[in-house]
């Protein structure tokens, strides 16, 4: 039986404790998320162990990758956030952080609007429309010290999804497994035609399982040039 104990342990592996007002909101999140998915479709992992290991463990693990996450004011943004994966447990436990949730799925940013509402979460807000239109936005473009994605399309697709919202010198980092491994190199090209370098792949198992995580990290050397990204659609079918 995995529980929040385990799960407390699990973190140490990341060298993360958590005080009372993070752990109440990690479960307040998951109550919301169990009431909500009841009658909208937001994830298919619902029990209470498989979401804390699966999702909550899962979106902290980018501190192997990032250290420096852990206590900086950095602009993050996650392209494809779906439920708040990883956004929401990476605000929760490291609350310094201003974020931005990224879906094109309307229903899914009610969701999260009812979550920073009912944790009061501050410094959070959501954005609803394709990352290809929003990354058009001056508002927007290049102005994210990090982008996170985790779940949403191949390493070429979601470097033009994601890519052009990274400042120069930020980076933007690539949830994946094991089995994606190939895709660095498939990605590589659209990697440079967008301005990035893969600086990184941290390759590890989620502690306790048999669960292999592979973070990409792209780090943006240049601006990445206007054409880019193409119009919604095209990034998913034709991959640079
Ligand atoms: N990141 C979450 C997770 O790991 O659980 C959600 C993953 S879900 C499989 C993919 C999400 O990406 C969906 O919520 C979908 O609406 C969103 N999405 C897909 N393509 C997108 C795009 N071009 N722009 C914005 N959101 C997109």
């Amino acid at each position: 039986m995995y529980d929040f104990s385990q799960f407390e342990k699990d973190l140490l592996f990341f060298n993360i404790k958590l005080d009372d007002e993070k752990k109440n909101r990690l479960a307040s999140f998951y109550d919301l998320l169990k009431e909500w998915n009841s009658y909208m479709n937001l994830t298919a992992i619902t029990e209470w162990d498989d979401v804390l290991k699966k999702h909550f463990l899962d979106s902290l693990s980018i501190v192997r990758a990032v250290k420096e996450i852990r206590s900086s004011k950095w602009n993050v943004i996650d392209v494809g956030t779906g439920a708040g994966f990883p956004g929401i447990p990476l605000k929760i436990v490291f609350p310094e952080l201003r974020l931005t949730l990224l879906d094109s799925l309307q229903k899914r940013i009610l969701f999260l609007n009812t979550v920073i509402d009912k944790l009061d979460l501050k410094d959070v807000r959501t954005v609803h429309g394709r990352a290809e239109d929003l990354a058009r936005n001056s508002q927007m473009r290049e102005c994210y010290d990090v982008c996170v994605s985790r779940a949403v399309a191949n390493l070429a697709t979601l470097s033009e999804l994601c890519l052009p919202f990274v400042r120069k010198e930020g980076v933007f980092v690539s949830y994946k497994t094991e089995k994606n491994g190939q895709e660095a190199e498939n990605a590589a090209r659209a990697i440079q035609l967008l301005g990035g370098n893969l600086e990184s792949r941290c390759a590890f198992l989620l502690p306790n399982s048999d669960l292999s995580r592979m973070l990409f990290v792209i780090r943006k050397i240049m601006k990445t040039p206007e054409k880019y990204p193409r119009k919604a659609g095209i990034p998913g079918r034709q991959p640079l």
